[in-house]
């Protein structure tokens, strides 16, 4: 069986080029390019690589991107002052905390909840979730909202099949079973406690790996004919990669014998080949498409505020 990669660089490209036509129609009629704001406090090396690809696919389209960039020592109430102002600015349409927070000790929950929810970009909020779920939601978290784009884009089947999720996380698993079961298909969501992993798997026409553990899912978890989307980015070394990692003639493994390390999913990627339909990969597949999809969840949230028709 040929396995078909799908694209997220691509897709995510498409994506982007239609947001820019219609920014400049919001440009057009308000007078003002739609607004994106990131409170990013900490120096967390990741969070500070999202953050710069955020503004950079937001200059890219013409949204008017604005960082708060607070320091390690920023306290809960900084960070809550900044997202007051920030809901209050009318030319704010988007708002999103980087998290992880700066120190695990402050509430995330406290955090999320200030957000206004006419702005809740990452569509975390507690409303934003139960509109997700009761289907009343004009957004989606941007994550599982770029797997649902790459499926649609590449005409994978959903009604009637089933999906199952490895991961119940609040910003990935649980709002995939979301957006799949909206789509009509029969949902599993599997976790660290589920019982025999490979099985549950295996009856998936879509397996969701959603966990941040290099090569969990092997061979025993893809149902031939699948399609198989992974989520997780796991930053692997010729220290701790497999031995069939670090072979060099596979595109991992010589990857890992140019740089010392190598992204990887939570799918071994020698596993897939020939034997699931569809396969989206670490890297290029989710996670250029979740940029995509903050930057066009900030068009929506923007068009909505100011009344023109989604
Ligand atoms: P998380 O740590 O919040 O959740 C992980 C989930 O995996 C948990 O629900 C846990 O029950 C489950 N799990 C852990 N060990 C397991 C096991 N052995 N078997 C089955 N399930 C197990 O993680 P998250 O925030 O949902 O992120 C998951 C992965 O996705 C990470 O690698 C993260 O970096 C990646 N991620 C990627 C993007 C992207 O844009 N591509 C966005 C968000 C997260």
């Amino acid at each position: 069986m040929n396995t078909m990669i799908l694209d997220g660089r691509k897709i995510s490209g498409q994506v982007l080029e239609t947001i820019r036509e219609d920014v400049m129609e919001f440009t057009e009629l308000t007078g003002r390019q739609p607004g994106l704001a990131v409170i990013h406090a900490g120096s967390d090396p990741a969070s500070a690589v999202y953050v710069k690809n955020k503004q950079k696919a937001c200059k890219s389209v013409g949204i008017d991107f604005r960082l708060i960039d607070l320091p390690d020592t920023a306290s809960p109430e900084t960070i809550l002052a900044a997202i007051d102002r920030l809901n209050e600015m009318d030319s704010c349409d988007g708002l999103l905390v980087q998290l992880p927070l700066p120190s695990p000790e402050f509430n995330e929950n406290e955090v999320i909840h200030r957000i206004a929810v006419a702005k809740d970009v990452d569509g975390f909020h507690p409303e934003s979730i139960g509109n997700l779920w009761s289907g009343a939601g004009i957004i989606a978290p941007c994550t599982p909202a770029g797997v649902m784009e790459l499926l649609k884009s590449y005409g994978v089947p959903i009604a009637g099949k089933s999906a199952v999720i490895v991961g119940r996380s609040n910003i990935v698993g649980k709002p995939m079973a979301a957006l799949l079961l909206r789509e009509h298909a029969t949902v599993t969501i599997a976790h660290s406690r589920s019982v025999d992993l490979p099985s549950i798997c295996r009856q998936a026409d879509i397996l969701v790996a959603a966990v941040g553990k290099p090569g969990l899912l092997g061979r025993e978890h893809i149902k031939p004919g699948s399609a198989v989307i992974d989520v997780g980015i796991n930053r692997i070394t010729l220290d701790n990669a497999r031995a069939a990692w670090r072979d060099p003639d596979t595109e991992i493994g010589a990857k890992l014998a140019a740089k010392g390390f190598a992204l990887i999913g939570d799918v071994d990627p020698l596993a897939v080949d020939g034997v699931a339909a569809w396969y989206s990969p670490v890297p290029g597949g989710v996670g250029p498409m979740t940029v995509a999809m903050l930057i066009k969840n900030t068009l929506i949230l923007a068009k909505k505020r100011n009344g023109i028709t989604l």
